[in-house]
C-alpha cells in the first residue's frame, strides 16, 4: 500500500494499545500500517502506564514526522461483581439468587455487589446481565442491603464479572474517583481526547468539563439506553461521539444496535461531531490473518455510513495480529472510498444543516471545489473548529488543514478527511494565505495551474469564527 494512499484515506483509525503493541517500535509498524490515533483503556492500565504509554507514543510520532492523536478511555460507573468460591457455581433458570453488601465469597446462592448506589436506585422487576450479558437475572424485590432476583437465563458465575443494569439510572457520578484522577493526569499528560463509559445524561459530560476545560476534547461513548434518551443533548455537549457496541449489545437487544449505529451516527454527523464505531470490527483478526466476510462487511457498512474513525480493541491491543490488522482496516477503508457510490451516499445522508455561517462557508467550500474542479480544499485553522466544518459536509475532495498548532492536528486525527500540516504561526492574514499557497504547493496535493479553495476564519486567532472563503490558484 503506497503511503500517500494511506495519508489520504479520509475514514480514520484508531487501534487500541495493550500488551501486544507496547514498543516505539510497534506503534510506529501500527502508525505506518494506518493507525491515525491510539487509544488507553483505563480498564486495563495504571497511572504509571498510561505515563508510560504516552512517551512512548509521541517519541514514534518524532520518529515518523507525523502528528498522532491519542485517547484516554475512562472505566466510568462499570459495576462488577465480588468473588465466588470457585468457578463451580452454576446458576439454574428459575432459582432465586441474592445480591448483598457482604464481604463474603459468594456462591450459587449470594454474591457481594460492592457498589451501595445500587441499592438505592435498582427497582423489582428490572434486569441485571452478568458477564457480557451471559446470566440473565430479574429483580423479585430490594431492601436497604440485599436485592433478591430470580434467574432467567442460567450460566456459571465466575468472579469480579462485569454486571450491566440496561433498565436501572443509578444515581451516581459519571465519574469515579479513580476515573478523576485519570483524568487529570491525563490532562497534564497533553493527551488530545479523553473518553467517557456508560454516560447515562447530558449532565456526565459537563462534569467531565470541569476537569478538561479546553484542554482535552470530549468523547461521549454512547452504551447505555438511558444515553440514547439523550442523544441530541449529549452529542451536542460533547466534542465526540462513540457507538460502543459491547456494551450497547449486551444492555439493548443485540439485534437493535444496527439500526442505533445509523441513528447516532446521523445526529454526529448533523451536528458536526466526530463519530466512531467500535468492537469487534475485526474481531476474528486477533488469532487469524483472514477476517470473516461479516466483519469486512461491518467494517466497510461503517466507513459508506460516513463514519469519522473506526477502532480496533483486542486486535490491536491483545491479538495475534495487531499491524496485519490495522494493514486490513485500511484496505478495507481505502477501497470502499473509491466505490463508484460512495461520495453520493455520504452527500444524501446529511438532511438538516444549521444556519450558521461557518456551515454555510463549509458548504460553500464544497461547491466551490466542486465547481472548480480543485483537488482539494485547505482550511487554515487554530483551534480545529473550520477543519470540523468541513469535514462534516463530507467533500470528495482531501481537507488539507494547515494548523500552527501541534495539539489541533493531534485532535484532528479523528476527524474525516482531514489531513493535517503544521505551519509556522501568522496573525497577519495576506501573509497566511501566501505562506498556506507555499505549505499546498509542497505537499504535491495540488499542481501548477490548480485552482484551490481556502477557508479560514478571521480574526485568525478567535475559535469559530469560520467567515472567509478564498480561491487562488497554484502557480
Ligand atoms: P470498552 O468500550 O471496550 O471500554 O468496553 C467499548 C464497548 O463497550 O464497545
Ligand atoms: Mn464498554
Amino acid at each position: 500500500m503506497k503511503n500517500n494512499e494511506i495519508n489520504q484515506r479520509k475514514t480514520k483509525i484508531l487501534a487500541t494499545l495493550g500488551p501486544s503493541s507496547n514498543t516505539i517500535k510497534k506503534i510506529i509498524g501500527l502508525s505506518k500500517a494506518g493507525a491515525n490515533a491510539f487509544r488507553l483503556n483505563c480498564s486495563h492500565l495504571n497511572e504509571e502506564d498510561l505515563k508510560d504509554y504516552v512517551r512512548k507514543i509521541r517519541r514514534a510520532e518524532k520518529i515518523i514526522n507525523k502528528p498522532i492523536g491519542i485517547l484516554v478511555d475512562l472505566q466510568g460507573p462499570k459495576i462488577r461483581i465480588g468473588t465466588v468460591k470457585n468457578n463451580q457455581n452454576y446458576l439454574k433458570e428459575g432459582s432465586l439468587f441474592l445480591f448483598d453488601l457482604k464481604k463474603d465469597i459468594g456462591d450459587h446462592r449470594r454474591v457481594t455487589l460492592p457498589h451501595k448506589k445500587i441499592f438505592s436506585s435498582i427497582k423489582k422487576g428490572h434486569l441485571i446481565l452478568l458477564d457480557d450479558g451471559k446470566i440473565h437475572l430479574k429483580v423479585t424485590s430490594v431492601k436497604v442491603n440485599e436485592i433478591r432476583t430470580k434467574v432467567l437465563q442460567g450460566g456459571y458465575l465466575k468472579s469480579n464479572k462485569g454486571v450491566n443494569l440496561p433498565q436501572t439510572n443509578i444515581k451516581t457520578s459519571a465519574l469515579s474517583n479513580l476515573d478523576k484522577k485519570f483524568a487529570s493526569m491525563a490532562v497534564q499528560e497533553g493527551v488530545d481526547w479523553i473518553a467517557l463509559s456508560f454516560v447515562q445524561k447530558p449532565n456526565d459530560i459537563k462534569e467531565l468539563r470541569k476537569i478538561c476545560s479546553n484542554k482535552a476534547s470530549i468523547m461521549a461513548k454512547i452504551e447505555k439506553p438511558s444515553a440514547l434518551d439523550h442523544i441530541d443533548q449529549i452529542t451536542s455537549l460533547a466534542d465526540g461521539i462513540m457507538i460502543a457496541r459491547g456494551d450497547l449489545g449486551v444492555e439493548l437487544p443485540i439485534e437493535s444496535v444496527p439500526g442505533w449505529q445509523k441513528k447516532i451516527i446521523r445526529v454526529a454527523r448533523v451536528k458536526g461531531k466526530p463519530v466512531i464505531v467500535s468492537t469487534q470490527m475485526l474481531e476474528s483478526m486477533t488469532s487469524s490473518l483472514t477476517p470473516t466476510r461479516a466483519e469486512v462487511s461491518d467494517v466497510a457498512n461503517a466507513v459508506f455510513e460516513g463514519a469519522d474513525a473506526i477502532m480496533l480493541s483486542a486486535e490491536s491491543a491483545s491479538g495475534d495480529y495487531p499491524v496485519e490488522t490495522v494493514k486490513m482496516m485500511n484496505k478495507i477503508a481505502i477501497n470502499i472510498e473509491k466505490d463508484s457510490n460512495y461520495n453520493d451516499i455520504l452527500s444524501s445522508q446529511l438532511e438538516e444543516t444549521p444556519d450558521t455561517t461557518p456551515d454555510a462557508i463549509a458548504t460553500a467550500a464544497k461547491t466551490l471545489a466542486d465547481e472548480l474542479s480543485s483537488p482539494i480544499i485547505v482550511c487554515y485553522t487554530e483551534s480545529g473548529s473550520t477543519g470540523i466544518k468541513v469535514s462534516r459536509v463530507r467533500p470528495s475532495q482531501i481537507i488539507l488543514t494547515i494548523t500552527p498548532i501541534i495539539h489541533t492536528a493531534r485532535k484532528l486525527s479523528l476527524a474525516w478527511g482531514v489531513l493535517c500540516f503544521l505551519q509556522k504561526d501568522e496573525s497577519d492574514l495576506e501573509h497566511m494565505i501566501n505562506l498556506t499557497k507555499k505549505t499546498v504547493k509542497k505537499s504535491g496535493l495540488a499542481l501548477i495551474g490548480d485552482k484551490v479553495v481556502i477557508t479560514a476564519g478571521l480574526p485568525l486567532k478567535v475559535q469559530g469564527t469560520t467567515n472567509l472563503i478564498r480561491v487562488t490558484t497554484v502557480k
